[in-house]
C-alpha cells in the first residue's frame, strides 16, 4: 500500500497519516518531520535546512530526494508507506518514478485559505515523534504535553501567520503544477487519484479516507 497525500499546510494530512500508521501497520514518511529532526542537529547543512524552512520556501529537490531514497529503503517500508509533503514538485514525483517505486494513490486535500490559518492557528506538535495537535479540535490529554511521552508540545517556527502565507505562496508555484502533472499522469500510470474536501470534521474525512483505501487500494 503506497499512498501520497497532498495538500497545503494545515490542511489536515499529518493528522489523518496518524491513524493509518496505526491501522494498516505503515511507516508515516514525513519530509517536513525528517527535517525539522535534521534541524536539532547541529552541522552546517542543519542551519541551512532551518533556515529555509523558516522562511517558509521549500528545501532544493536533490536534498529532499535523497532523504526519501534512503528512508523507503528502510525495512518497516516494506508493507508500503504513506508519503505525507512528499513530493512537493514535479521533479521530485519524476525521481520516485525513475527508482520505479509504484504509487497505488494520491489523496488531495483541499481547503480554503481562511480555514486553513484557522486550523494552523491552534496547531501544536511534539517535534522528535511528528505527533500533531490542535487546541480545540484534537487537545492533548494534558493541556501543552505529548500524549505518549509527556514532553512539551511546540508551535512550529513557520506556523506563524506571515510564514503561513509564504508557505501557500510556494505550494501554489510548485505544487499546484504537480497536481496539474498528477492529474494527467496518474490514470496512464494506473495511480487512483482522489480529491478530498477537508473542510470536514477529522472523524468525517477519516471515514473518507477509509472507504477510497478499502474500496480502491486494498481491493
Ligand atoms: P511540512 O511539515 O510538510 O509542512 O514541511 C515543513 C517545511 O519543510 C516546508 O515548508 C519546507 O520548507 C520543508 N519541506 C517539507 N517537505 C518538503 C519537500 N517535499 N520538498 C521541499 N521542502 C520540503
Amino acid at each position: 500500500m503506497r499512498i501520497i497525500f497532498i495538500g497545503a499546510p494545515g490542511t489536515g494530512k499529518g493528522t489523518q497519516a496518524q491513524w493509518i500508521t496505526d491501522k494498516y501497520n505503515i511507516p508515516k514518511i514525513s519530509t517536513g518531520d525528517i527535517l525539522r529532526n535534521e534541524t536539532l542537529k547541529k552541522t552546517e547543512l542543519s542551519k541551512k535546512i532551518k533556515k529555509i524552512i523558516s522562511c517558509g520556501k521549500l528545501i532544493n529537490d536533490n536534498i529532499v530526494i535523497q532523504l526519501i531514497r534512503k528512508r523507503i529503503k528502510e525495512k518497516d517500508c516494506n508493507q508500503g508507506f504513506l508519503l505525507d509533503g512528499f513530493p512537493r514538485t514535479v521533479n521530485q514525483a519524476n525521481a520516485i518514478e525513475k527508482i520505479n517505486v509504484k504509487i497505488d494513490c494520491i489523496i488531495e486535500f483541499s481547503l480554503t485559505e481562511k480555514l486553513i490559518l484557522e486550523r494552523i492557528r491552534g496547531r501544536r506538535i511534539h517535534i522528535e515523534s511528528g505527533r500533531i495537535y490542535h487546541i480545540i479540535f484534537n487537545p492533548p490529554i494534558v493541556e501543552n504535553k505529548d500524549n505518549i511521552t509527556g514532553q512539551p508540545l511546540i508551535i512550529r517556527d513557520d506556523d506563524k501567520e506571515e510564514k503561513i502565507k509564504k508557505r501557500i505562496k510556494e505550494y501554489k508555484k510548485f505544487t499546484i503544477p504537480l497536481i496539474k502533472y498528477y492529474r494527467h499522469t496518474a490514470k496512464l500510470n494506473n495511480i487512483k487519484y482522489y480529491k478530498i474536501d477537508a473542510s470536514y470534521t477529522t472523524l468525517e474525512i477519516k471515514k473518507n479516507i477509509e472507504n477510497i483505501i478499502k474500496n480502491n487500494v486494498l481491493k
